[in-house]
């Protein structure tokens, strides 16, 4: 696609490999890489948390610290520059906000009772870090709740202000789940008693997402799927009035996954290497993995996995009867999640009740997860609710052939083997039931046993594209999108 370059500034809480918590850090971390590989100034900024360190990634100051409103108050923040390796020798600058009570005194990214202000401070500072560097974007591309300030800051005070007027905004959902729903005070905090209450907001709250809805030039959502289910009462978690009000303004783009990282043939993370062609080497990965899961070597046994955060919309309330049922058909599973404390204990009990087969890592680990995309024959996604899922994308490029529910972008993603024509990169099931999940383990384990069949499943699994090159144009077509509507 050939345009003029654009500016744009991508605004995130989380980016690989700086800091991760989920998927968003994935999509920061890799997209906007893909879209200056397209010829656009694209930049990231993200907050500098305690565990980012300088050494590590070569952060530099940039100019004097600049003073970002609280309340009646003002804080001062430093402005930190590093750059991560794009194709052909360039570089995506990348800027960090440091500022010691709100961020780089804090060793997590979420989870703190001060996460709404923190996120206010965050906003401001970016808008702050602009003038700083004396750099207008054409757009400033916002991602989830924590960056929903930048929009309606921007579409109100910035319409009057000299430097701010005329960037338009793209605010993108990764997930409608966590809103950022805090008390109205934080109005005054982030000195903007201006904004209007949206008739979604709880009285006396502000929902910093709804805002970010509300205000921004266009809005995606990370997968066509995901972007029609949002506008039902069922799956809008609440927004499904405001999403359908701005429905002219809302898009689907389905996420990539970096191909660099996410590469068997390369990754230096598993024992051994492997591609399409010599797929027969997973089997060392299999073994590998059930070594280190204490599991017995069994080559042709089964092996299920899942990595993901122990959360209910990630499907956990199946899991109990799902394992028992597992058991029962002598595979094996291996887990890698962390999360809620009750799925902790489950998982902790199964592994006690079922050690010949059951294995939980209940723990963040990224090179674990990688040993076991390469390593389990199918990866388990039960999802209540899935935006788009990386999970899947990940498993199949490493030959991991998926069994997902079908939600969000796990319906755009796999396609259900359909036996009779010998089609399908997965299996399917609708219902959210553990019965339902068992049908389609059974169907997976099944078929399993087809070697051949089995075979050719795996390998369009790893022939399916699912990189960065074809949603990055998109991305592109939404911000030319934004500034468009902006100007009307
Ligand atoms: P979500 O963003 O809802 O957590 P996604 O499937 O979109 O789910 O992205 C999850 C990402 O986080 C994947 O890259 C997955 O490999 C990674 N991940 C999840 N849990 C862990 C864990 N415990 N250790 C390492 N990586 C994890």
């Amino acid at each position: 696609m050939k345009t003029q370059p654009l500016k744009i500034l991508f605004l995130t809480a989380e980016a690989t490999p700086f800091a991760k918590v989920g998927g968003l850090a994935d999509v920061a971390g890799s997209l906007p890489r893909a879209i200056r590989a397209l010829g656009h100034d694209i930049r990231l900024m993200l907050p500098r948390y305690g565990t980012i360190r300088s050494d590590r990634f070569r952060l530099e100051k940039i100019g004097e610290p600049f003073l970002v409103p609280v309340g009646p108050e003002e804080e001062p923040v430093h402005l930190l520059g590093t750059s991560l390796p794009v194709k052909d020798g360039d570089e995506l600058p990348v800027y960090l906000i440091w500022n010691d009570l709100y961020f780089s005194s804090r060793d997590r990214v979420y989870g703190f009772e001060d996460d709404a202000q923190r996120f206010t401070v965050f906003g401001h500072a970016a808008l702050g870090a602009l003038r700083l560097l004396n750099w207008k974007p054409d757009v400033i591309h916002a991602n989830d709740w924590h960056t929903g300030i930048v929009p309606a800051w921007l579409n109100t005070i910035g319409r009057g202000k000299e430097f701010y007027k005329g960037i338009a905004t793209l605010f993108t959902i990764h997930n409608l789940t966590y809103q950022g729903i805090t008390g109205r005070l934080i109005l005054t905090f982030a000195r903007m008693e201006h904004l209007k209450h949206l008739e979604i907001e709880p009285p006396g709250m502000v929902n910093w997402l709804a805002q970010g809805i509300a205000y921004a030039d266009v809005i995606n959502t990370v997968s066509p799927q995901y972007a029609r289910e949002i506008l039902t009462p069922e799956m809008g978690m609440g927004l499904a009035p405001l999403l359908q009000e701005r429905k002219e303004r809302l898009f689907g783009v389905l996420n990539g996954i970096d191909y660099e990282e996410w590469n068997p043939a390369t990754d230096p993370h598993i024992p051994h290497r492997f591609d399409a062609q010599t797929i027969d080497g997973r089997a060392a990965n299999k073994t590998a993995l059930q070594q280190m899961a204490r599991l017995p070597v069994r080559p042709d046994t089964p092996l299920i996995g899942m990595v993901t955060r122990l959360d209910q919309v990630k499907g956990m309330e199946l899991m109990e009867g799902v394992l028992e049922w597992l058991v029962s058909q002598e595979a094996q599973f291996v887990l890698l999640g962390t999360g809620q404390p009750e799925y902790h204990q489950m998982f902790e009990q199964m592994q006690a009740r079922f050690p010949d087969h059951i294995r939980a890592f209940l723990k963040f680990d990224e090179v674990l997860s990688h040993r076991i995309y390469a390593g389990a024959d199918i990866f388990l996604m039960p999802s209540k609710v899935e935006p788009c899922g990386l999970g899947q994308m990940i498993a199949m490029r490493y030959g991991c052939v998926p069994v997902v529910r079908a939600v969000g972008g796990l319906v755009d993603t796999v396609s259900d083997y359909n036996a009779k024509f010998g089609r399908g990169t997965g299996f399917v099931f609708s219902e959210f039931t553990p019965e339902a999940c068992q049908e389609a383990l059974a169907r997976a384990l099944q078929l399993y046993n087809q070697k051949d069949a089995w075979r050719r499943v795996q390998k369009r699994c790893m022939a399916t594209d699912f990189s960065w090159s074809a949603s990055a144009q998109e991305y592109v077509r939404l911000y030319q999108r934004a500034l468009e509507m902006h100007s009307t």
